[in-house]
């Protein structure tokens, strides 16, 4: 039997999990696919309620989490295998090498000086960064990672000269004994590129929410400043098409909670840069639930952000100026027509991010990849390995799922 708790997943709701779990006395293992924790939250410009920036948030937790010797973190992660029942789990990890050596040395320099160039996950296609990186605002872990597949043979003679890389460092495969396992395995965009008609992934300036997300943030490709990915101009004329994937049956057969609210707060995230600049927000129903509706009336209070009613048919692209033309049918005038813009943004949907992948734990889940039970056995699916919410109820339900896991060590 084991008073452990293994945590999936290293972002907000695991991060909350795993800390009040091992705040009140319990050993808490996070296991963690990429490099850093943090999760989606770190992409983020500003999140709700307070729109604060993620370094709010993320930054206490990652301070509870040096101070706690209870909790111990594997990133570059996967759990593999899960045998045994309910307070005592046999878990295998597999763990990818990181390639350099346990230092918190500055290695920009070298990293600036190697010629390969791979896209950065991170800033989801809107920038390039070295095969030795840090590139993720306040990294936690504060250490490189050398991604060895994408150096050049130049690159390699150089990074093989640092005593700060390893070269040779091999995957590691080790074991866990714990009690019970919380799923916190988050969500990713909806692959906008399935949005043929949207023009997602084909047209420059017809970018997704969470693109916009990092065209704002200080800490993103822009400074910052959000600029037309195709020309770095500043946009005028700004248009969010919402359900973009969620709530179609041939996409997201469901409502993916967070876009209306995303979009009204990208929308002034528009005009607080631009004071002249219009945006227009198509919709099919505006979603701000709970006290969300007092944002919604100061978004409405602003006259040059408009709120329109109306499913966007399909979106073309003006080949010479890169601008983007929407076609609309207004749900109230009845009326169809086009309209030009010089950024389009996609409400991209909610997907769990396991979704379609074979779990190693043996937990229910609905046809949208949502996990819906496991708690008789122990296991307990926390944020949006659940269904879709915001950053605020992903915390709470963090440590409802933490004082489950308790509970299930704790009751044997
Ligand atoms: Fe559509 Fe709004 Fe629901 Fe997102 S939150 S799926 S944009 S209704």
């Amino acid at each position: 039997m084991s008073n452990s708790i293994l945590v999936v997943g290293g972002g907000f709701s695991g991060l909350t999990a795993a800390i009040e779990a091992a705040e009140v006395g319990y050993e808490v293992y996070i296991v963690e696919k990429t490099p850093f924790l943090g999760g989606r939250v770190a992409q983020l410009n500003k999140y709700f309620p307070k729109l604060c920036p993620p370094s709010c948030g993320l930054e206490i937790q990652f301070q509870r989490i040096k101070k706690n010797p209870r909790i111990k973190f594997f990133t570059q992660a996967e759990v593999t295998a899960v045998s045994g029942d309910a307070g005592n789990y046999t878990v295998k990890v597999h763990i990818e090498p990181r390639g350099t050596v346990p230092s918190s040395a500055d290695l920009s320099l070298l990293a600036s000086s190697l010629e390969s160039d791979v896209d950065n996950e991170f800033e989801l296609g809107l920038a390039k960064r070295k095969p030795l990186y840090m590139s993720v605002p306040f990294a936690f872990p504060s250490r490189f990672v050398l991604d060895k597949a994408a150096l050049s043979r130049a690159d390699e003679l150089k990074v093989g000269k640092s005593a700060f890389c390893d070269m040779n460092e091999a995957p590691r495969d080790i074991e866990l004994n714990v009690g019970s396992i919380v799923v916190a395995t988050g969500w990713k965009p909806y692959d906008v590129t399935k949005l043929s008609n949207l023009g997602a992934g084909a047209f420059a300036n017809c970018v997704s929410n969470m693109q916009l997300e990092r065209l704002a943030s200080a800490s993103g490709p822009t400074g910052g400043q959000i600029k037309r990915p195709s020309d770095g101009k500043a946009p005028k004329k700004v248009a969010f098409v919402q359900c973009a994937g969620s709530r179609d049956q041939n996409h997201l057969n469901y409502c993916s909670y967070i876009c209306c609210m995303a979009s009204l707060k990208q929308a002034l995230y528009v005009r607080e840069q631009y004071p002249d600049a219009e945006v227009t927000v198509y919709y099919i129903d505006l979603r701000t639930p709970g006290r969300y509706d007092k944002f919604l009336r100061k978004v409405k209070a602003d006259e040059k952000i408009a709120l329109v009613k109306g499913k966007v048919a399909g979106v073309e692209e003006d080949a010479a100026t890169g601008d983007v033309i929407v076609e609309v049918e207004d749900a109230v005038k009845g009326e169809k027509r086009k309209h030009r813009y010089d950024l389009v943004v996609l409400a991209t949907g909610m997907q769990p991010s396991l979704a379609g992948q074979k779990l190693p734990f043996d937990v229910p889940v609905d046809e949208e990849g949502f996990i819906v039970g496991g708690e008789e056995k122990g296991i307990f699916a926390a944020g949006c390995a659940q269904k879709p919410l915001d950053v605020m109820r992903t915390a709470q339900s963090g440590t409802s799922a933490a004082l489950k896991a308790i509970q299930t060590v704790r009751g044997r």
